[in-house]
């Protein structure tokens, strides 16, 4: 491969899309900030997960998640689909790789709901991402929107008000931390970390390249 021929030939800029993970505890609204946020905002997409736990009434297939069987998704494991994936509340959780990266390769931002362990995991392979945790205003406000789901058993609301804890101690690994207290508010703040985000130089080096070089000569 020649080494010089950058000189040669004007360089192509290319911008990649941003990957963003969102995490947060069980019922801290993180599922409807996420929705709210596509729907106002261009260029974004969230990646659909697979999982082994069974659909919710309401949720749909290849919509809400890839619904699989434990085999299957130890098949696709074998296979190496995932990018990361992990156990929680007794499912298996996972990423798949390649339609994340021909997204961010095309240059759409992509956001990951996916809990604390995945983030670690998709942190060490791809540093450049960035991180926002999601914070309910008050543990009573978390309890009270878990019951409110009433989709699950007591059992199951009890450990997961466990886990939330479990989840919310590893808030300081992520760049941003938004408290969900009025949706408005926290869908704003959510918006403007995206927004600002593609203002950053490096960012706007590439996406605007073309401009910059003709503003400049
Ligand atoms: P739920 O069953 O309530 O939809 O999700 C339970 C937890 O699993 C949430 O913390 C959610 O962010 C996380 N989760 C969903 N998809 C993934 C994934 O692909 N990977 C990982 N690591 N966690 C996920």
């Amino acid at each position: 491969m020649p080494q010089n021929i950058a000189h040669n030939t004007p360089e192509k800029s290319h911008a990649k899309g941003t990957l963003y993970i969102v995490s947060a505890p069980s019922g801290a609204g993180k599922s409807s900030l996420v929705t709210a946020l596509l729907e106002q905002t261009r260029d974004i997409k969230v990646s659909v997960s697979h999982t082994t736990r069974a659909p919710r009434p309401g949720e749909e297939d290849g919509v809400n998640y890839n619904f699989v069987t434990v085999d299957q998704f130890k098949e696709l494991l074998a296979e190496d689909v995932f990018l990361e994936y992990a156990e929680v509340f007794g499912n298996f959780y996972g990423t798949s790789r390649i339609w994340l990266e021909e997204q961010l390769n095309a240059g759409t931002d992509i956001i990951l709901e996916i809990d604390w362990q995945g983030a670690q995991q998709v942190r060490q392979l791809m540093p450049e991402s960035i991180g926002i945790f999601i914070l309910p205003p008050s543990k009573e406000a978390l309890q009270e929107r878990l019951d409110n789901r009433g989709q699950d058993s007591a059992d199951i609301i009890a450990g997961r008000m466990a886990q939330a804890v479990s989840e919310m101690s590893h808030f300081d690994e992520y760049h941003y931390v938004i408290i969900n207290d009025r949706f408005e508010v926290a869908l704003n703040e959510l918006r403007s970390v995206i927004i600002a985000q593609r203002q950053l130089l490096n960012n706007q080096k590439l996406r605007q390249g073309s401009l910059i070089s003709d503003l400049l000569a």
